[in-house]
């Protein structure tokens, strides 16, 4: 039987707000929302989505029980009677130490999946878990699922005793010494994490993929700051296939798509989100695109599906385009001008899904990044940095305002920047010792106090 200390909703929720808890594996949703809802499963993501990065498998492995207390907590706000934790059948570790912590326990269940990718995607693990599909305009709650990732749960578990979000895990991996997964200060720079694995690559000769090699972001600034939701980092030296990908102008995009694209119709075929039956077409898109005609774009709720994986630009198509950015960019627009999904019912997914799932070796193959795919040592102790940068926006919703002022003395854990309690957003704490060293607009730093 799983047992949690006694707490009311409203107190879990409270806590996990106050904490700063937010979605860890990307997006930054505030995770006091999702535990309002009322759902019958919750669902642990631990399927590493991104290739190369073992956040989740080292958590996993390392903190099992804690991550077992924080499900419990999951299920107890949402009021779920079942808790699955899905993870790869060949994280060894990882299955077996949650094996052990779920032995006995009612209600919790792993379910192993295959290595294919993006098998975290939120939409593709209900499915795998659930056999549900949750259509455009719909949430998982609707089909009484609530999604969280490894990361998360941890974070709920620290919150309920009063531990709020000051340090993240990430891996640091690619063209560097020694690949590591270490916890960092939230607000770490890319550079003294780079630094951390004894490689002494810069700028001049390499970039960072901020994220993981498929989703995440090119970053040429290594003075920007690790945020809660950085997962990793994949150093890769400047003239690597991805980071010329990643790092390619939207007009050369274009361009390329007008005389290239032959619309074979491959990105649309091995697309996740179209197999799931929520109607993505990349291929329209590219159509779209390279006539310059919107009336090509085809079914609008379709662009607003795409999970922006990235899979159609990585591994299907054969010419070195990018539908997948022109997707996420059309989403964008699409959203920012306010357009929403339109209510889908009766979404039926393709027959033969599991048959196009693509092999995490093959990808990395196609990507040039087999030669990376090594382990990361695991490293709980916390970097010890000299100063650290946090943004008042590092989940989604209104940016936190700060509550202290440039040479106030701050502590580990006390909170800097808050957002009103009913508005959507979460609160961000100092991350190490220090004074303000400066507030503005948009991030405050702190200074570590020499000894
Ligand atoms: S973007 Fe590539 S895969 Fe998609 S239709 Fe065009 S050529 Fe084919
Ligand atoms: S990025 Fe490409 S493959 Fe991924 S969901 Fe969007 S259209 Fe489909």
């Amino acid at each position: 039987m799983l047992t949690t200390p006694h707490l009311t909703k409203d107190e879990l929720i409270k806590r996990v707000r106050l904490a700063g808890v937010v979605g860890a594996g990307g997006a930054g949703f505030p995770t006091h929302v999702k535990l309002n809802a009322r759902a019958e499963v919750v669902i642990a993501n631990g399927a590493e989505c991104e290739p190369l990065l073992r956040v989740d498998q080292s958590l996993m492995e390392n903190a099992a029980d804690r991550l077992v207390l924080g499900m419990g907590y999951a299920m107890l706000s949402v009021g779920a009677t079942q808790g699955v934790i899905a993870t790869k059948k060949h994280y060894h570790g990882a299955v077996e130490a949650i094996s052990k912590a779920i032995q006995g326990l009612e209600g919790l269940s792993l379910h192993l999946m295959e290595s294919y990718y993006p098998a975290g995607d939120e939409k593709s693990l209900i499915h795998e878990v659930t056999g549900k599909v949750v259509p455009s305009a719909k949430l998982p709650a609707d089909y009484g699922c609530v999604v969280l990732n490894i990361g998360t749960l941890l974070g709920i578990a620290d919150a309920v005793e009063s531990k709020p979000v000051t340090d993240k895990m990430v891996t640091v991996c690619g063209d560097v010494r020694q690949p590591l997964t270490r916890l960092v200060p939230v607000g770490t720079s890319i550079r003294a994490l780079v630094k951390s694995t004894g490689s002494s690559v810069d700028e001049e000769t390499h970039c960072v993929i901020e994220g993981g090699p498929l989703m995440g972001k090119l970053r040429e600034n290594w003075d920007l700051p690790i945020t809660k939701t950085t997962g990793g980092l994949v150093v890769l030296p400047r003239n690597h296939p991805l980071i010329l990908k990643t790092g390619m102008a939207v007009e050369r995009q274009v361009k390329l798509a007008m005389a290239v694209c032959c619309q074979c119709n491959m990105c649309t075929i091995m697309c996740p989100r179209h197999a799931l039956g929520l109607g993505v077409e990349p291929h329209k898109a590219m159509r779209a695109i390279a006539n310059g005609n919107s009336a090509l774009l085809g079914d609008v709720n379709g662009v607003l599906a795409c999970c922006s994986c990235n899979l159609c630009t990585h591994y299907a198509c054969n010419f070195g385009l990018t539908p997948g950015t022109v997707m996420t960019n059309l989403k964008n627009a699409l959203q920012k001008a306010g357009v929403r999904p339109v209510k889908e019912e009766n979404v039926c997914p393709d027959p033969s899904l599991e048959t196009k799932r693509i092999p995490l070796s093959r990808l990395l193959a196609r990507m040039g990044l087999s030669k990376y795919n090594t382990p990361a040592l695991f490293v709980e102790e916390p970097l010890t940095v000299k100063e650290v940068e946090l943004p008042f926006s590092q989940h989604i919703g209104q940016p936190a305002k700060p509550v202290v002022k440039t040479g106030e003395r701050v502590r580990k854990g006390q909170l800097v920047a808050d957002v009103e309690e009913n508005k959507l957003g979460s609160p961000i704490h100092a991350s190490i010792d220090g004074v303000v060293n400066q507030v503005t607009q948009n991030a405050l730093t702190i200074r570590g106090q020499e000894e």
